[in-house]
């Protein structure tokens, strides 16, 4: 595991389901519907229960870059922010301002509500096919930027293998150097 401080807050990549962290919030990489989908959607929809998604339905979708926050009903964190990243179509489609941008409006969110330990997944790394270890880089480098400004106790970057954890860690020590 590989953890950094900055600005009061610690960095944590670590590996495992991001649907059993106990924290302010977890962030979902849904699509762009929030109506749910596979992956990581599909297991924070599963854990949290049917009205996640009647909450969902409420807030009318949410565009590529930006987020929405919900409340975590059956899961151990409190509320859920779902983000919308892009999908990969060879790099030279905005996708890194984008991804960028997802990762900011979600602190944006966890900022204004309050919440100071979060969770990311690998956005857009799964079937969005965005390639990973330009995907940890942005992560990287926008936890650290976020953390900067006082407000966070805890970042985790949520990887769901060993080998994307090495990747997300790796991206975190040369960001943090
Ligand atoms: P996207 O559509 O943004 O690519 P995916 O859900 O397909 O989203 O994949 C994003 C990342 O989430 C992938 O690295 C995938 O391995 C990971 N993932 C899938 N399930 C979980 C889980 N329960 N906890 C954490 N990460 C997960």
């Amino acid at each position: 595991m590989v953890r950094i401080e900055k600005g009061g807050a610690a960095i944590e990549v670590v590996t495992g389901d991001i649907t059993r962290l106990a924290l302010d919030a977890i962030v979902n990489a849904a699509n762009s519907s929030l109506l749910g989908g596979g992956g990581v959607d599909g297991a924070i929809h599963r854990a949290a229960g049917p009205e996640l998604l009647e909450e969902c339905r409420t807030i009318g979708g949410c565009p590529a870059g930006e987020a929405r926050i919900t409340f975590g009903y059956g899961l151990p964190a409190q509320r859920v922010i779902h983000t919308v990243g892009p999908v990969w179509h060879g790099g030279e489609r905005g996708e890194d301002a984008v991804l960028a941008g997802a990762y900011r409006a979600c602190f944006a969110l966890a900022l204004d509500n309050g919440l100071r330990t979060l969770a990311f997944p690998a956005i857009s790394t799964g079937v969005y096919g965005f390639p990973k270890a330009r995907a940890a880089r942005i992560a990287a480098r926008e936890a650290l930027a976020a953390a900067a400004g006082g407000h966070f106790r805890r970042i985790v970057l949520c990887c769901f293998s060993e080998a994307d954890a090495a990747t997300y860690g790796r991206a975190l020590e040369a960001s943090a150097a």
